[in-house]
């Protein structure tokens, strides 16, 4: 089964994909992810994403695609989860053409709906271990008082995204306002799309998601 993660910036995509990777085996294809590491290896490639990332515009389309195509080929028993892609209808067409060259296809395409005040509140707030990417937010889920990572033990070593500010973050909402948004009505006519609540507890969305994945809900657009 593979499936996609749709929604502006802070919705939720990365914990909800890292939950489904533990319980079902899925393997998560965050570009967002990727980018961030070609960003730190210091190639030639990562140092020009480096400067989009940080200000919060998108990297091209070239780029990205070429990155989920190298891991399309290796191929995932549980399945694909993608996370942060498509962004534009460019990547959406893209990835049509990728699953059907590899005989894959895509089975639901997930919305996940958070109001923007929301967004603005849990990315300014947002921190990241370093040692296994468990997400904490200053107000609902703080880092512990000893300083370990309630995940991998890991101490005191979290992360704040150069990007979690509010002048990216900015851009990066009419980004995705701008480039993304579209694709709601794009897999809605495809016949693909179910819509969850992004802003109830963690576990309630898990929830929601679990009963799309598992058939509890109708996934066409009839
Ligand atoms: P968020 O969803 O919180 O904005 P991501 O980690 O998914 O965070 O993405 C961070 C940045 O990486 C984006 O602002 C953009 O610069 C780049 N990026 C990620 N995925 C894509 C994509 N599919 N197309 C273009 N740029 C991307």
């Amino acid at each position: 089964m593979n499936i996609i993660l749709l929604g502006p910036p802070g919705a939720g995509k990365g914990t909800q994909a890292r939950h489904l990777v533990e319980t079902r085996g899925m393997v998560q294809l965050s570009t967002g992810d990727m980018l961030r590491e070609a960003k730190d290896s210091g190639t030639e490639m990562g140092n020009r994403v480096a400067e989009v990332m940080a200000k919060g515009e998108l990297v091209t389309d070239e780029i990205v695609i070429g990155l989920i195509r190298e891991k399309l080929e290796q191929g995932a028993k549980g399945g694909f989860i993608f996370d942060g892609f498509p962004r534009t209808l460019a990547q959406a067409d893209a990835l049509g053409d990728l699953l059907n060259s590899t005989g894959e296809t895509l089975d639901a395409v997930i919305a996940m709906e958070v109001n923007d005040d929301a967004l603005v509140e849990r990315i300014t707030a947002r921190s990241t271990c370093g040692g296994c990417g468990e997400v904490y937010n200053d107000v609902t889920k703080p880092i512990p008082a000893d300083g370990k990572c309630t995940n991998c033990g890991k101490e005191n070593d979290f992360k704040r995204r150069a990007d979690d500010n509010e002048e990216s973050l900015k851009t990066r909402l009419m980004e995705y306002y701008k480039k993304t948004s579209m694709l709601i009505g794009y897999y809605y006519a495809k016949g693909n799309l179910s819509w969850v609540d992004g802003l109830g507890e963690i576990g309630a969305v898990q929830n929601e998601i679990s009963q799309v994945l598992d058939g509890g809900v109708d996934v066409g657009n009839g």
